[in-house]
């Protein structure tokens, strides 16, 4: 396995990779490693000749600086388990490398963004689409691979890859839960014992939202409130927003009518945590 610091290095590799006529796959992390990530990165590596895994805890996607400062940091033992998992390359670029002194582009998706956590989090996804679209002029992959948890980020990714005629093609993969259902997220060790308990609201409103679908609900605003109801009834939880809304625009719906997607987001203590399901009448 090769740890690549410096992006002119990392985009010779690439090219170098192409010209050989082998198939990259990246899987873009922020660190913190965990099973969710690893399912991403085994999904890379069975579809791609090339496995590159990018550590990059991306400032300009952060709306806070506090969520910024504390946020888990582990490179060495992100290698670690880069290198079990089979990565052939890390890109692990520093901060001056991704973004030095004069930097003045950044990649904005309007619409998609306007809502949900493009609504709490002011520059969370022109962040996230310019670290993107740098990760994939950089690592040049074949395949990108995304995980549900974030639903928003991929359906952003998406987007711009399209629209900016990135020749990629955007794989998202299911959201890895804990046996009591709490999605796995790098933010979850912020969690005190008593919080982490409570967070588990979010996957139950969901799944309940989803049998209530199965069973015949077809009223959005009403599953919206059951899950806005649920969460609010949970005392170490602060309730950010619920929405049942069209998987593709993620515009608010009224009535289930075809595929729909439940989206969340709470607060527990110190952790900002979102969730979401997909739901099928
Ligand atoms: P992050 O390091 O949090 O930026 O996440 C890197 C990638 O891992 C993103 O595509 C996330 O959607 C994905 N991811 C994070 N948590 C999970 C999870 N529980 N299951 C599947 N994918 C995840």
């Amino acid at each position: 396995m090769r740890i690549v610091q410096r992006p002119a290095e990392m985009q010779w590799l690439a090219a170098e990779y192409r010209s050989q006529g082998h198939s990259i796959g990246l899987v873009p992390t922020m660190g913190a490693l965990h099973a969710g990530h690893l399912s991403l990165l085994r999904a890379c590596r069975a579809g791609n000749d090339v496995s590159v895994m990018s550590l990059f805890v991306n400032p300009t996607q952060f709306d806070r600086p506090e969520d910024l400062a504390k946020y888990p940091r582990d490179l060495e033992g992100d290698s670690r388990l880069g290198r079990d998992a089979g990565v052939d390359v890390i890109f692990a670029p520093t901060m001056e490398e991704v973004y030095p002194a004069g930097y003045a582009t950044y990649v904005a998706v309007e619409g998609l963004t306007a809502r949900w956590e493009g609504a709490s989090r002011a520059g969370h996804f022109r962040g996230v689409a310019t670290v993107c679209t740098k990760l994939f002029t950089i690592c040049r992959p074949h395949r990108a691979f995304f995980g549900q948890k974030d639903y928003q980020q991929t359906l952003v990714v998406k987007r711009l890859a399209a629209d900016l005629n990135l020749d990629l093609e955007i794989i998202v993969l299911p959201t890895v839960r804990e046996p009591d259902g709490l999605a796995l997220s790098s933010r979850n060790v912020l969690l005190g014992p008593e919080e982490r308990r409570q967070a588990t609201v979010l996957s139950r409103a969901l799944r309940q939202a989803q049998a209530a679908v199965t069973a015949g609900e077809r009223d959005a605003v009403r599953l919206r409130l059951a899950i806005e109801e649920a969460i609010r009834a949970t005392p170490l939880a602060v309730l950010d927003y619920v929405g049942v809304c069209d998987p593709e625009t993620l515009e608010p719906l009224e009535r289930i009518a075809g595929r729909a997607v439940a989206v969340v987001a709470a607060t527990f203590g110190r952790a900002r945590l979102i969730d979401n399901v997909l739901l099928e009448p």
